[in-house]
């Protein structure tokens, strides 16, 4: 076993400590990595207030360096850049699996943190820690060209928005939607513009978008305004909806164009529209979550290509409690990394 200081969640309401976990010896097919950089995500706020899962290391969307491999890995060197996500391992015998979907396996994959290792049954620890070992099928080359810390909210908030993006033909020609600028929404923005798409933003705050024609917006809809809202009738091939907060769909479904589509990211837990606004335009709604290795690395291959990372404010590790208290007052801009160097 390794040991590696780590920031542990010991209670859904106490500030995180740093502690030392231990990290698993090396099977044949492991890479273990030096964390760098590791994002912090909405789910790391959620799974850290939620009772029944502790003690927790959080971090799901990091970059590093190999630090080591197993015997039989094949597609990393010591030395190599990396970066890994969500998801760690899955059953990968399922269609799903098969289609290179593993974040929909039936088996359900394996969590960063909070999963269940499928050799030795041990719950997993999160990357907001000095080390981190994964199999190398779920590690993924860092493109050279990026920025790393910018790279780490791809792996999570990234790739999330890519999937949806380009499963329904977010390109030259459309006209997309996103509704919210935050961790996803600001991505979501900057890979829909890549894509060629023209980019509507929804946001419910003119200050929040003052910049975001720096980021790829070609025009942007005031939500609050109900004017605005019937203006755009049936005018969105596709629309992201990235809020979180409880809203009602309607709206939006009623800002497609024939045939369009809504993914909701952001609210499942409270979805609520008029079904009528479907029938009218033959609109659809959907969802969708993270991303499976294929999308994952055509998602890198395609921000390599483009220069897109994720606007980041670096804050040291030991700040960690810090960047969480401001994450959920909504005081980020687009998303925290902390640097795990500086423990
Ligand atoms: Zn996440
Ligand atoms: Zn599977």
């Amino acid at each position: 076993m390794n040991r590696t200081p780590a920031f542990v969640a010991t209670s859904s309401d106490a500030p995180l400590t740093l502690q030392t976990i231990q990290r698993r010896d090396l099977r044949p097919h492991d890479v273990s990595i030096d964390v760098t950089f590791c994002g912090v995500c909405h789910s790391d706020l959620h799974e850290i207030h939620r009772t029944g899962n502790k003690p927790l290391v959080p971090g799901h969307e990091f970059v590093g360096t190999v630090n080591a491999i197993g015997t039989d890995v094949t597609r990393f060197r010591i030395g190599d850049a990396v970066a890994v996500g969500n998801i760690v391992d899955s059953c990968g015998a399922c269609a799903m699996c098969l289609a290179g979907q593993e974040n929909y396996c039936v088996a359900f994959p394996t969590l960063t943190y909070g999963g269940n290792d499928r050799v030795d049954g041990t719950v997993t620890q999160g990357a907001y820690a000095s080390t981190y070992v994964a199999d190398e099928k779920f590690v993924y080359p860092l493109p050279e060209s990026l920025d790393p810390a910018g790279v780490a909210p791809l792996m999570c908030a990234g790739i999330t928005v890519w999937e949806p993006l380009v499963h329904w033909n977010a390109g030259p020609g459309a006209t997309v939607g996103v509704v919210g600028l935050g961790g996803l929404g600001h991505l979501a923005v900057k890979f829909a513009h890549a894509l060629g798409a023209k980019v509507v933003l929804f946001t419910t705050s003119a200050q929040k978008a003052a910049n975001a024609s720096e980021l790829g917006v070609d025009e942007i809809v005031i939500s609050t305004d109900p004017q605005a809202m019937t203006d755009q009738h049936n005018q969105l091939d596709l629309i992201v909806d990235t809020a979180s907060a409880p809203h009602d769909l309607t709206p939006y479904i009623r800002a497609l164009a024939l045939d369009g589509t809504l993914v909701s990211l952001g609210a499942l837990g409270s979805m609520q529209f008029d079904p009528m606004a479907l029938l009218i335009g033959r609109k659809s709604l959907a969802s969708a979550g993270s991303g499976g290795t294929k999308g994952t690395q055509a998602m890198l291959d395609f921000a390599g290509e483009h220069g897109i990372t994720a606007d980041v404010e670096v804050l040291p590790a030991r700040d960690v409690n810090i960047a969480l208290e401001r994450l959920e007052r909504n005081d980020v801009r687009f998303r925290f990394v902390l640097d795990m160097r500086e423990m």
